[in-house]
């Protein structure tokens, strides 16, 4: 492990000061930072240790839940208004990791996860998003847990968070504190794409904090369910899943929301599948219709192929699951 400095913020504008300057990362529960850090991927000069601020809370308010980006994730998990109001994100968030470490990982971690490609994490390899413009060993590589969405000549890399499927269906909103004061991002923007920049990940400014995460507690949110598909039955990543969450009115279905994972470079949301299932009877051909859209476009390489036909069908699991009712 490289040398760094190391620092305890006191308060968020401290941190905030710190985290600006260059090659600065902020630790919370160490998670992923830490492993990156030993395999010598990361290589902060400056690390913030965030973990003594205020931002454990969770707070239930009418209009949804508002989690502090230092609650752990088995503290959000088992909340009981989560479990109650947003079914889907305890489920997404029991479906990641092992019991320890979603005892020591946290809400902002969670949503600035690292990718797991394998070539990303091997120095001995060439990867864009390690060392940008030294190329993709993936492309011509072993591409079983690689995206089949969003991908670019760049990069294929799944986006890995359980959490952030959940969250980019419920339709989150995340707050970051920065050098310019506060303010919001939606969680549909908070992921980027990664293009001709595979090395940028996140739409935060340097500085910018994670606060919060809001989760607004809808009809449909009510109603929602998180299916993960996976090599073994705990502690793996996802093949693919899907958060699906319905609002059902008069026998059909008066909104939808539907997310992927493990298919995506970022939590893939399709708003013309939830469009398309608007109005639809709450049935396997509806179903089947939105799975389909929220597949087009996708580009799936000679390991990942069989995700196509895989996350259809979990697609039209987490929906008929959400049809049934949390
Ligand atoms: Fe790196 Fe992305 Fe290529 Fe993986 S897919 S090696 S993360 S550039």
């Amino acid at each position: 492990m490289r040398h760094f400095t190391f620092e305890r913020a006191r308060s968020i504008d401290d941190a905030v000061k710190s985290g600006a300057l260059p090659e600065a990362a902020f630790l919370a529960g160490g998670t992923s930072l830490v492993d990156l850090m030993k395999l010598e991927v990361l290589t902060p000069l400056r690390v913030v240790d965030v973990t003594r601020l205020d931002l454990q809370k969770i707070e239930a308010r009418t209009d949804g839940v508002l989690l502090g980006a230092l609650a752990t994730n088995t503290e959000v998990a088992l909340h009981p208004e989560v479990r109650r109001r947003l079914p889907a994100l305890a489920e997404a968030l029991l479906s990641g990791a092992s019991p320890q470490l979603r005892n020591a990982a946290t809400v902002g971690g969670n949503l600035l996860q690292r990718t797991r490609c394998a070539y990303f994490r091997d120095l001995a390899t060439a990867c864009n998003k390690r060392l940008p413009r030294s190329g993709c060993d993936a492309l011509e590589g072993w591409t079983r847990m690689h995206a089949i969405l969003g991908t670019s000549d760049q990069c294929i890399a799944a986006h890995p968070s359980d959490m952030c499927v959940a969250l980019a269906a419920l339709e989150a909103r995340v707050n970051v504190r920065g050098p310019r004061g506060e303010r919001e991002i939606a969680l549909a923007d908070f992921h980027l794409l990664p293009e001709q920049h595979p090395d940028r990940e996140f739409a935060l400014l340097p500085g910018e904090l994670v606060v919060s995460v809001f989760v607004p507690a809808t009809a449909a949110a009510a109603r929602s369910r998180y299916v993960k598909v996976r090599d073994r039955a705990s502690y793996a990543f996802a093949l693919v899943s899907c958060a699906a969450g319905l609002e059902l009115s008069g026998g059909v279905i008066k909104e939808a929301r539907v997310a992927l994972g493990g298919v995506g470079t970022k939590p893939w949301r399709s708003i013309d599948a939830e469009r398309a299932l608007a109005g639809q009877r709450p049935d396997k051909d509806s179903f089947r219709k939105a799975a389909a859209l929220l597949l087009a476009g996708a580009q799936p390489r000679r390991d990942n192929a069989f995700k196509v036909e895989l996350a259809k069908r979990t697609v039209v699991r987490a929906l008929s699951l959400a049809a049934e009712g949390a």
